[in-house]
């Protein structure tokens, strides 16, 4: 059984709440976690939802109830984090290229820091030795993920410390007294060949050595999720056994116990969010037809920004005959949601869901255009609850001091 919203429930969301609107399935995100979580049962594994891929406070109160932890990447989503009742033993904050003080803020909340830089390592040792414990972020160079702008593992890539500097790394643990808890490693999105986590905890183990006072050894995420109707997805139970089976030869080798953590973001949200949006018009030219929504990449930029492919359903008309559309939005740029897509004839006033909407939806909106932002509503238990109202035309000038 998977959980999922049905186009009643969301006509009726639309009916109620307007459009273009957000939805969010919580009985989805727990099935998620629990899939995962169960996945790796037989180990020391927890979970960090990565939220920068959804932070809406309610989303975050939720995801505490399941038992998860959070991984942020700024001081803000800690603070967003920690008043939506994550304690900071459940907080892992993993930066980059953000100045000493933001680092030093998360300290002073007591949450688990992730240093991606040697400087900051430098930095961190000199000040505070080895009185806070930290965890260091590897780039393994290990290529993983569907894309070169999601992938964050190649030699190219700004995050992590390479693996090749273990020499200067230890230098500076040395010299400072810095007491290493953690290893790190995320080499991108969109993973879907399990060995690429295998070969990166091969990677990892090789530099427990180095490390006496480590506690854990942290995966990152990459999850894939299927986006496309023919996709596939990490199989995280064959995962969860292979890794696994890692983790007990290291122990029976090196007599050491350590826990594995990873940091999900996708796999947790994506498919628990729908995006619905209406057609304005319906614009045949010359080459093509045109559905024209009233929303665009301001509300939704991963197929702009990434090439993603969202599945698209038209809830108005959904036995309609197949014909062929480009999906776009009223953005005066480029603003292309999908193109030459086989859906139900679409008319003007007609219904369109977005699937997948979760992840890196609502998250990555801005107000381009002077546009207004949707609202998002999360469905608990059958019932509709509006988390986030819609902008009205005041919110646009808001922070704006008119001084002329
Ligand atoms: C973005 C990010 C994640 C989550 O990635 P997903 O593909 O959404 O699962 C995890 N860890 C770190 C450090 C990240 O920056």
């Amino acid at each position: 059984m998977s959980q999922s919203l049905s186009r009643e429930q969301l006509l009726s969301l639309a009916q109620e709440f307007g459009t273009p609107l957000y939805v969010y399935h919580a009985e989805k995100i727990k099935e998620q976690y629990e899939t995962l979580s169960g996945a790796f049962s037989a180990i020391k594994a927890r979970f960090f939802f990565a939220c920068k891929a959804l932070t809406n406070i309610n989303i975050l109160k939720y995801i505490n109830s399941l038992g998860a932890g959070l991984d942020c990447v700024s001081i803000y989503e800690v603070r967003i984090g920690l008043m939506a009742g994550f304690t900071p033993d459940r907080i892992l904050f993993t930066p980059n290229c953000v100045d000493f003080d933001e680092i030093d803020a998360g300290r002073a909340l007591g949450v688990t820091l992730n240093i991606d830089n040697i400087s900051i390592l430098e930095q961190f040792g000199n000040r505070y030795g080895g009185s806070y414990p930290i965890c260091i972020r590897i780039n393994p160079h290990i290529m993983g993920g569907g894309n070169y702008k999601i992938s964050t593992g190649h030699v190219d890539s700004k995050f992590g410390i390479s693996v090749h500097q273990m020499r200067h790394i230890e230098r500076v643990v040395k010299t400072t007294g810095l007491n290493v808890k953690g290893l790190h490693m995320h080499t991108g999105s969109d993973i879907k060949d399990v060995n690429v986590f295998l070969a990166g905890l091969e990677v990892m183990f090789e530099m427990t050595a180095h490390f006496p006072n480590l506690e854990f050894v942290d995966l990152g995420s990459g999850f894939k999720v299927p986006y496309h109707e023919d996709d596939v997805r990490t199989d995280v139970v064959a995962l969860g056994k292979k890794v696994a089976e890692a983790f007990a030869q290291f122990k029976a080798e090196s007599g050491r116990d350590l826990e594995v953590w990873f940091e999900p973001g996708k796999f947790i949200v994506s498919e628990a969010g729908y995006f619905i949006v209406k057609t304005n018009v319906v614009k045949t030219t010359t080459a093509t037809v045109f559905a024209g929504v009233n929303s665009g990449f301001n509300h939704l930029i991963r197929p702009m920004m990434y090439e993603a492919y969202h599945r698209i359903g038209n809830l108005s008309n959904p036995d309609g005959p197949s014909r062929i559309y480009t999906v776009v939005g009223h953005i005066c740029e480029t603003d292309t949601f999908a193109w030459d897509r086989t859906l139900p004839e679409i008319r003007e006033g007609d219904l369109l869901v977005f699937y997948n909407a979760g992840a890196y939806g609502f998250e990555m909106s801005s107000n381009f255009n002077s546009r207004l932002k949707p609202a998002e509503v999360l469905v608990l238990n059958g019932k509709p609850l509006l988390i986030r109202r819609r902008q009205e035309f005041e919110d646009l000038l808001r922070d704006q001091i008119d001084v002329l």
